[in-house]
């Protein structure tokens, strides 16, 4: 399944996410449903530091609409961290950045060898 865009509520709930964790980061995992991301999986166990996302990947529901991956930087710096880049090809194709102050511009998406990719906001 090609992916089109994002579901402007599931971006929204992004952004809710991030600050409700602020100052911590949170991760999730993306699913579609007719080539729209418009599905949010918080995963559990999620902790603090940039780190904790390598682990997660072990604990990660297999599904075939999965999209990708969002995660927070409550440091505001909108690239994948080296962390990312080794989580990023295990869980999907695509991976959205969200960063401190967490509005609907601070966001950027990745694919997953780490380039930077456009993804439609669709309402
Ligand atoms: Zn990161």
């Amino acid at each position: 399944m090609n992916i089109r865009g994002i579901r402007k509520k599931t971006l929204r709930l992004l952004c809710q996410l991030g600050r409700d964790a602020h100052p911590n980061e949170f991760v999730a995992l993306l699913t579609e449903r007719d080539g729209l991301i418009d599905e949010v999986n918080l995963l559990p166990g999620t902790v603090a530091g940039e780190d904790s996302a390598s682990i997660l990947s072990d604990m990660m529901p297999l599904s075939t609409h999965l999209a990708g991956s969002c995660h927070s930087h409550p440091n505001g710096v909108l690239q994948p961290s080296d962390a990312d880049i080794h989580f990023f090809p295990r869980n999907g194709r695509y991976h959205i950045i969200i960063g401190y102050p967490y509005t609907e511009q601070d966001w950027r998406c990745f694919t997953s060898d780490g380039r930077q990719c456009r993804m439609e906001v669709v309402s």
